[in-house]
């Protein structure tokens, strides 16, 4: 499915609609409808017993969005937290530098691409990929003039080197998306955190943001849960939270938001064994995203060209959007830079006893952190498909159907009497659906031709469909139709939890991961 289908049957099925519509939107905002909130939820809780319930060494927290200002002082996000902004001056349209001259690249890249997939088409069996990119002229010019582009601009951000950003935009003649011109403004910094005022406190002092991150949270909070939790090194700390972001370029949907969400853990190492945890936590991380169902293909890790002022490594899992691969998740080595800067600033010793060495220091952070956003619309793009099945009368007829893991759909089981004017069978589905309230999300749907409502639990990914029918009134069984193999099966009633549960529940997807 394209984009456009994707976005558009978030709507129309109550996944996601954009704020404020009634007053025309609000740009790069969302909201979640009845169908997106459950699913939503569901990417939560598996990511939180993951982590939390899945290690003993894993604590969870819930800091404030609402932080002391100087918070985000000692973290760097005041000085260096900077988008390289710059203006077309006819469009009037404002783009951030680094992603103007990104996305040339990507168009590079995407034309070597097409003359590796052509020659690949060409040679068959014999092709050889890595001999082909390194010796055809074309492909080698169009990849090394990529790779001089990306170490310039990794450069130019690393030094902040703004004029430089402006020149490569002019010399590779990068014109405004919208109009087409090349008359651009200098480049400027623009910073990107929300600011609020405090009501009882004038001026700069009272000036909060919103958070930028929930990492922050987790810092500042070290020593409490050191002391309450009574975990020892290696421990892992997460919190799941919004974070606000003032995104110059705002686009792509729930991908790039200016409010959104954020699962970050916090890994407290000894210092020196930071990247034996770094690959650790890149193959766990890889790990979650397989089990949920997101194929090997479609996930691939990327090395930051451009490392972050407190990182000593830093890797993106990247995932394959219906606009390309681009960055779902971060994993970082922040070395301890941020405990440091606490320290500094606040004072209070941020340092760890370590009773096996017997001395103390402040511990190395490894961080895994992946937008709760981006993973929704990671799994709705992966998951909503178009396919070809038979009909009732056995002619082939098309579904669109959410593949989601058994176990995230947001309605796990659908209870449909038949037919809506028995009271007999509308009576007996309702006692069912009572029934299994307790047990798991159910949804009642007693309106159209029951092929209809099965079009309509597809097409949200409801796993199972119960239909109660005449027989069902004789010997209390059912019929419990499969969405994936569309197998339809006849259960007694007083099986339906038992069976919905040993897919849906979430204890099959964690086991998934394994240990
Ligand atoms: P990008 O390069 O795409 O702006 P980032 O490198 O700034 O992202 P991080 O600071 O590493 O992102 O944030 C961690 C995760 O938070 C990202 O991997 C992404 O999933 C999510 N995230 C960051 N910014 C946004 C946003 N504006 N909207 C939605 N999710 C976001």
């Amino acid at each position: 499915m394209d984009f456009k289908q994707i976005v558009s049957h978030a709507k129309e099925y109550g996944f996601i609609f954009q704020s404020s519509e009634i007053y025309d939107t609000l740009a790069a905002v969302y909201d979640y409808g009845p169908n997106g909130v459950e699913l939503k939820n569901n990417i939560k809780e598996y990511w939180w017993r993951s982590m939390v319930q899945r290690h003993a060494n894993i604590v969870g927290i819930d800091s404030a969005i609402f932080m002391h200002p100087k918070t985000w002082k000692a973290s760097g996000h005041v000085d260096a937290f900077n988008d390289p902004l710059i203006d077309n001056k006819d469009s009037k349209k404002r783009y951030r530098a680094d992603v103007l001259i990104e996305d040339y690249m990507d168009k590079l890249e995407a034309k070597a691409e097409k003359e590796i997939k052509k020659a690949a088409k060409r040679f068959g069996e014999a092709f050889d990929r890595d001999q082909f990119v390194t010796t055809h002229p074309r492909v080698v010019r169009y990849l090394d003039e990529k790779n001089k582009i990306a170490k310039r601009l990794a450069q130019a951000m690393k030094i902040s080197d703004l004029a430089d950003m402006k020149q490569l935009i002019e010399e590779l003649q990068i014109a405004c998306p919208e109009s087409g011109s090349r008359e651009w403004t200098d480049v400027r910094q623009f910073n990107l955190m929300f600011s609020t005022q405090l009501g009882n406190i004038a001026g700069e002092e009272g000036k909060l943001y919103l958070r930028p991150e929930t990492a922050q949270g987790i810092f500042v909070n070290f020593l409490n849960v050191l002391k309450t939790s009574r975990q020892k090194v290696p421990f892992g700390i997460a919190q799941i939270g919004k974070a606000f972001r003032n995104e110059i370029v705002a686009r792509q949907f729930i991908f790039r938001m200016r409010e959104f969400e954020q699962m970050e853990m916090q890994y407290f190492v000894r210092p020196g064994e930071e990247m034996e945890w770094y690959k650790f936590w890149k193959e766990e991380r890889i790990k979650w995203h397989k089990a949920i169902g997101s194929p090997q293909e479609k996930l691939r890790f990327h090395d930051h060209d451009n490392l972050a002022h407190y990182a000593n490594a830093a890797v993106d899992i990247q995932f394959d959007f219906p606009f390309g691969f681009k960055e779902l998740e971060g994993i970082h080595s922040r070395t301890d830079f941020d405990l440091s800067s606490h320290q500094d600033l606040s004072g209070k010793k941020m340092q760890y006893f370590d009773p096996e060495l017997e001395k103390n220091y402040v511990p190395y952070v490894i961080e895994t952190s992946i937008g709760c956003d981006r993973m929704f619309l990671a799994t709705i793009s992966h998951a909503l498909q178009e396919e070809k099945v038979p009909d009732a009368k056995g002619k082939e007829s098309t579904r669109v159907v959410m593949k989601f893991h058994p176990s995230i759909a947001p309605v796990k089981c659908a209870i449909l009497p038949l037919v809506k004017n028995k009271p007999e069978l509308t009576e007996k589905a309702q006692r069912i659906f009572d029934d299994l309230k307790f047990v798991t999300q159910c949804q009642y749907d007693e309106k159209d031709a029951i092929g209809r409502r099965y079009r309509r639990q597809d097409a949200i990914g409801t796993p199972y469909c119960v239909t109660i029918d005449f027989d069902t009134l004789d010997d209390d069984s059912v019929t419990i139709r499969d969405r994936d193999t569309l197998h339809q099966e006849r259960i007694p009633i007083r099986e339906i939890a038992d069976k919905v549960r040993q897919r849906t529940d979430m204890t099959v997807l964690l086991q998934e991961i394994g240990d």
